[in-house]
């Protein structure tokens, strides 16, 4: 019995669709799947039809990209109830703001030479999906601008390169506050990940997410090196937080990271999450 708690389909900027990426899983033995979009939950209610079909486990989720004290981060919500109308309204209005920062990367980039047009990007896009800079890093590499992907984010759109523009995002108390309110668990993505300041731990920033209300932390991922993980797990003893895992799957926009893999080609087991985690499966 597996599980991977940490995947993004076409609704975001994976390149499954829910229903692909649902029996993606299931022919792997997944036992239990979340699907966790960027700040959209699109992708659920397709995915949780295909996870009833095959009788297979399903956690709706979301990740939601945060920022203000006490920091930049990515949010997991887990088992949140996706049509709660005030997550619904609130991913609007981050879809609305997205929108306009999408406009904004046009037009930096047309200032750099490019021709590109918001048009351009949709159609390089897979249709509903909430547009962002991976599907830019798509069109330009398809529009012959750039050579990969890895080229346009060096060049272009990464988070210190010229075409830029920050994202609106929730700071994290209200993104914490939101996963609750929709009924589910708030955990930090990926803590390995952290940009943190020079006087910043990553217990003290974890810390001060707990004092915030935050549930647990990803302590299995993807790209963490044994010595990760057993640091993660040591802090979510230490703190008395949850732990969840997951791959981070995106298909072929992270062509190196397999679905259901959290450690050197292996799967994570089922029984190593909470059973809190676990009771808020709904297929
Ligand atoms: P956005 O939400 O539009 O800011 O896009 C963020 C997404 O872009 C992340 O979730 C990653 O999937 C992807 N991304 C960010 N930086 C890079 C990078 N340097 N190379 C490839 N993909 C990246
Ligand atoms: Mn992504
Ligand atoms: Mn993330
Ligand atoms: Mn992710």
């Amino acid at each position: 019995m597996t599980a991977d708690l940490h995947t993004h389909s076409t609704a975001s900027d994976g390149t499954f669709t829910p229903t692909k990426l649902v029996e993606a899983a299931h022919s792997l033995g997944i036992s239990l799947l979340a699907l966790t979009d960027h700040d959209t939950t699109a992708g659920v209610s397709e995915a949780l039809a295909a996870a009833r079909r095959l009788g297979m486990g399903f956690l709706p989720g979301v990740e939601l990209s945060a920022e203000g004290p006490p920091g930049k981060c990515h949010l997991l919500g887990l088992g949140i109830d996706p049509n709660y109308p005030c997550l619904i309204e609130t991913l609007r209005q981050l879809s609305q703001k997205r929108h306009e920062r999408n406009l904004k990367i046009v037009g930096r980039l047309n200032a750099l030479g490019i021709t590109i047009t918001m048009e351009d990007v949709v159609a390089h896009a897979p249709q509903g999906a909430n547009i962002g800079r991976p599907h830019f890093a798509a069109t330009l590499v398809a529009l012959g601008a750039v050579a990969d992907t890895k080229e346009a984010f060096a060049r272009y759109l990464g988070d210190e390169a010229a075409a830029n523009v920050e994202k609106e995002t929730l700071s994290p108390a209200e993104a914490i506050a939101l996963v609750h309110e929709a009924g589910g668990l708030c955990f930090l993505a990926h803590p390995g990940l952290l940009r943190r300041s020079q006087h910043e731990t990553h217990e003290s920033r974890v810390r001060a997410l707990t004092a915030l209300g935050l549930d647990g932390i990803e302590a299995y991922y993807s790209s963490y090196t044994p010595a990760n993980e057993a640091f993660f797990l040591r802090l979510a003893e230490k703190l008395g937080l949850l732990v969840t895992g997951g791959s981070d799957f995106h298909g072929a926009n992270k062509p190196d990271v397999p679905l259901g893999v959290v450690r050197d080609g292996q799967p994570l087991e089922l029984t190593l999450l909470p059973s809190r985690l676990r009771a808020l499966a709904v297929a």
